[in-house]
Parts: structure tokens; sequence; C-alpha cells
């Protein structure tokens, strides 16, 4: 019987999925992978950071945030050619989608989003994917990126509603579903996940895929992240999350979003190739390529296209979620009215923030 979409699942739902003997939960996520993917086929992408470090939100699991001392390197905004060149490389890679990423706390209608509009265009021309996450978006930033060639617009949910207290305080879980929605509007494809080994009970994962299942339609790119502890944010002390987690969350995912392209991303580093092998198995349709994860480790191309040799896998074709976006001059328009949205910023107190904070 083929898996139905549903907006209603509950949370002892989801739970009896993620605890199910682990060879049943493979067997039916891979069953489900079936009905509504090619098990062949894994999506290539790449993810360009086009600005590094200086972001002023306080993400516990966050080495680009201004708030903590850590090693990585800070970056202006790239050029257009920069972004240009790193794309061509993606795609003699085998990349059919290309991720742009800005350590922003949210979209400003000021020429450093002119030049990311430019930058989605070139991309587009190139004939692949372009997905964005630029931290929070109006209705008329994602008009003129969809305008502009955009495909899909990143915004993490994170973890779930109660456990993202624990993780960020400079905004609100809330505005993560008003971008969501933003997003919808403007006719993009939406791309949400989380983080795995971030501290979260096996609940807050249930919760969070609850919570990304309750969005009609559901995202058509789910991101599964394992956490890579990295030294100088709160996260640091972290023991690295079991593989056999990550594949439990990924087949959940999969089996409670069946037509969800379901991403296996931060983390791939941390994990052997069987390990990566029984994640493909359960459902997953999509890794990021290069060696880098805007600031973290990735296996290498090498690597992966040896992996894909070994268990008989082939990249994704661009564009299977949807029509290759038309380019729209009006992206070059200003909003005359541009709305001025009211950002949250609970501001409590989240203890070993605020510790890592105090070291800098
Ligand atoms: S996750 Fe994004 S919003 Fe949060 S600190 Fe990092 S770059 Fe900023």
């Amino acid at each position: 019987m083929e898996a139905k979409i549903k907006h209603n699942w509950t949370v002892d739902e989801i739970l009896d999925i993620y605890n199910k003997p682990l060879i049943e939960l493979i067997y039916e996520a891979a069953t489900v992978h079936r009905q509504y993917h090619n098990p062949r086929e894994v999506q290539m992408s790449t993810l360009i950071s086009v600005k590094t470090g200086g972001c002023p939100e306080d993400c516990a699991y966050c080495p680009q945030s201004a708030r903590y001392q850590t090693k990585i390197q800070r970056n202006d905004l790239m050029s257009v050619d920069e972004v240009r060149e790193l794309a061509q490389k993606a795609k003699e890679g085998g990349s059919s989608r290309v991720c742009m990423g800005a350590a922003w706390r949210n979209v400003r209608d000021n020429e450093e989003f002119d030049n990311v509009l430019e930058m989605v265009r070139t991309v587009r021309e190139m004939d692949m994917e372009v997905c964005c996450t630029l931290g929070m978006l109006t209705e008329s930033q994602a008009k003129r990126l969809a305008d502009a060639g955009l495909y899909a617009y990143n915004h993490n949910v994170d973890t779930s509603e109660d456990y993202y207290k624990e993780i960020i305080s400079t905004r609100g879980y809330e505005d993560r579903f008003k971008t969501i929605e933003n997003t919808r509007k403007a006719g993009l494809t939406v791309c949400s996940g989380g983080i795995i080994g971030m501290g979260e009970s096996v609940e807050d994962r249930a919760k969070m895929l609850l919570a990304l299942a309750a969005l009609n339609p559901h995202p058509e790119s789910v991101p599964i992240n394992a956490l890579v502890p990295v030294e100088g944010t709160p996260l640091d002390e972290q023991e690295i999350v079991p593989v056999w987690d990550v594949v439990r969350m990924i087949a959940t995912a999969r089996i409670v979003l069946p037509d969800s392209t379901i991403r296996l991303s931060a983390g791939r580093t941390q994990m052997s190739k069987e390990g990566q092998a029984l994640c493909f198995m359960a459902g997953a349709g999509s890794i990021f390529s290069g060696d880098k994860l805007l600031t973290t480790p990735n296996p290498s191309e090498n690597e992966d296209a040896e992996l894909f040799a070994l268990l008989g896998l082939q990249p994704t074709k661009p564009y299977k979620k949807g029509d290759k976006p038309q380019i729209k001059e009006t992206y070059k328009e200003k909003p005359l009215n541009a709305e001025k949205p009211k950002w949250s910023r609970p501001g409590h107190t989240i203890e070993r923030n605020k510790e890592k904070y105090a070291k800098k």
C-alpha cells in the first residue's frame, strides 16, 4: 500500500516509528522511498558560503556567530565572478544544486542583497537548481529571489520548539515559520530540516519532524544534520551523535515525509562508508559535495565518487521537484513600500551560550 502524505501525525506515532527495531525501520523506510523516489539516484548539492562569519545571532551550534571565539576565517560577501567559478566547478563535479549561504540574521534590501540576486541569476543560467540560505526573509524579498531564478529557500527549524529555546535566544521559533510562509507565497520550494546531536531528546527529534510534517505542502527538501562540534561554540563538548541515531532519524523522516528529499547533510566525515550506505538505504536522497560544508569538514569529491560507484548510485538531474524557474527582470526592482517585519528577539538567558560569550 502506498504511504500517504499526511499532515496530522502525532508525537506518539512518530516515536513508534523511530523506536522500531532498526532492521524493520530501515526496511519500511526503504519501501516508502521506492514509492516516491528512484533509490538509485542521489542528488549532489554544493554549498557555497558567500558571506562567512560575523553573524549577530547566538545559535549554540554555529561557529559563524560573532559571539563565540572560533577559528573560522571571516569573509565579506563574495563577488558574482567568484560564485560563478565555484558553481562551474560544482557542476563539473556532478552537482545539480548550488546552495548559497550568508551568515545574516535576516535579509536587508540593500546593495549586498542586490549582489546576491545577481549570483542567483548567474547560477540559474548555468542550469542548476539554486537555493539560498540568508536568514529571515520578507515576502517581497522572497519574490525578488524567485524572479532572479531561485528554486529553493533554506530555513531550518533546527529542533523542536521546546529545545530551540536551549539553543537560540536571539530569534523566535515562530519566525522560522513566517519565513517559510513567505517563501511559499513567492512560489519557491522549501528546504527545512534540523540538527541532531545537540543534546535534545528523542521526543524533541519527533516533535521537529511533526512541525515539518504539519506544513502543507511538506517541505520539498529536508536536511538532516548531525552536529559537528566546533571548538569555541557552546556545544563544543557535545559527544558525536551515534550513526545509528542518524540512520533512525533519516528513516523516520523518510516515512513521515514520503515525498520530500531527505538530505544527509553535515556530519558525514564522522560516519563510515557503511554508515552512509545505511542512510541511503533508509531514504537519504541527497548529499552535499565538496570538502567543506559552510565551515565544517565534508568528504572529498573523490571519496563521494568512489562511494557512488561502490553502491551503484547516480547523481540526480536538476528540477525534479518543480519547474525550472524563469528569470524575470523585475528582480532588479527594489520594493517601494517594503514591509518592515518585526522579527522577534526573545532574549532569554541560555547559560552555556552566555558562558562562551563571556570567554570571548
Ligand atoms: S546558524 Fe545562521 S543565523 Fe545562526 S549564528 Fe550561524 S550563521 Fe548566524
